[in-house]
């Protein structure tokens, strides 16, 4: 058994094709600009929506844990007292609350893994594992790719490569494709960012080019943040040294997961910060392509 918070049904962002993309909960880091922070505690846990809220205090007589507060008629939650046991959410009327997380066994996920089979034979897709940090939980996570592995299923893996060696080690003999975080340049920033330095990330990189296995380096940037041409400079170097990646996608910023963090009663450190336009993202992107021209054209010429 593992805890899931999401599964979610013909994505074609996270790797080839038509995928069903499984978010298992727990995260080894706490990334500033996290989008999905009820990916972040491995438990399963409570959300409300307030807007949503129409003040009719069956959530309080519900919780045998006084979590709810009504206290000036407003409603406030004492998160620390929760243990979600999901009571109240059932007797909300109004859908203002929300478990993140729900246990799931091997089997119940696969059942809904290979109802899309047709799809990722038709389009070249598979499976993403996701997360928070999906090696979070690994025995579960090996369970779930060796049964895809079973019926022939395609199967990527998105981690924040902050393995332990053995980890590393497992994963690349059975994973067909990696996406790859790579946050923050220096490895002082990116402990400050995150957690933990990026020292970690380089080792899963070096390890899974040893063993060829591909991967997506996935980076992403936030405007005043990270995006220093110092962190350019080392995508570019890390692109250009591991001959197995195979692509570098930038992940623009976008203020949507801040909602989420209000809902879980977690505060947000990037309050005040807007979703990256379109037209930064391009330019971040031809940043990267010029580059890898300018590299290929002087590369011809000196052949
Ligand atoms: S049960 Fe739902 S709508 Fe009623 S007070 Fe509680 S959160 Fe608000
Ligand atoms: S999930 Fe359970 S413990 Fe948490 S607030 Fe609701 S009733 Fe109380």
């Amino acid at each position: 058994m593992g805890i899931v918070f999401d599964i979610q049904k013909f994505s074609v962002h996270d790797g080839p094709g038509i995928r069903t993309s499984v978010f298992l909960k727990g995260c080894n880091l706490s990334c500033i600009w996290c989008h999905n922070p009820e990916s972040i505690k491995s438990k399963p846990q409570l959300a409300f929506e307030s807007s949503l809220c129409i003040g009719c205090r069956e959530c309080e007589a519900r919780c045998e844990n006084q979590a709810h507060d009504f206290t000036d008629g407003a409603h406030r939650i004492d998160f620390t007292r929760c243990t979600a046991c999901g009571s109240c959410v059932k007797g909300c009327l109004a859908e203002a609350l929300k478990i993140y997380g729900k246990e799931m066994s091997v089997s119940r996920v696969m059942d809904e893994i290979i109802s899309d089979r047709i799809y990722y034979e038709r389009s070249g897709g598979g499976v993403t594992f996701t997360g928070g940090e999906p090696t979070m939980q690994f025995d579960f996570l090996m369970e779930l790719i060796g049964a895809c592995r079973g019926e022939g299923i395609h199967v990527c893996v998105e981690t924040n490569g902050i393995l332990s060696d053995e980890k590393r080690r497992r994963l690349a003999e059975t994973v067909d494709l990696f996406l790859i975080d790579y946050k923050a340049t220096p490895s002082a920033l990116h402990k400050e960012l995150t957690g933990m330095g990026s020292e970690e990330v380089l080792k899963t990189l070096a390890f899974l080019e040893k063993m060829g296995r591909p991967v997506i380096l996935r980076c992403p940037m936030i405007q005043g943040v990270n995006d220093s041409e110092n962190h350019f400079a080392e995508i570019r170097r890390i692109r250009d040294t591991y001959t197995n990646i195979r692509q570098v996608e930038i992940m623009a910023y976008h203020s949507t997961g801040r909602k989420k963090w209000e809902t879980l009663g977690i505060p947000y450190r990037l309050e005040q910060l807007e979703s990256v336009a379109p037209e930064q993202k391009k330019r971040w992107e031809e940043m990267l392509r010029d580059q890898k021209e300018k590299q290929d054209s002087l590369e011809e010429q000196t052949q």
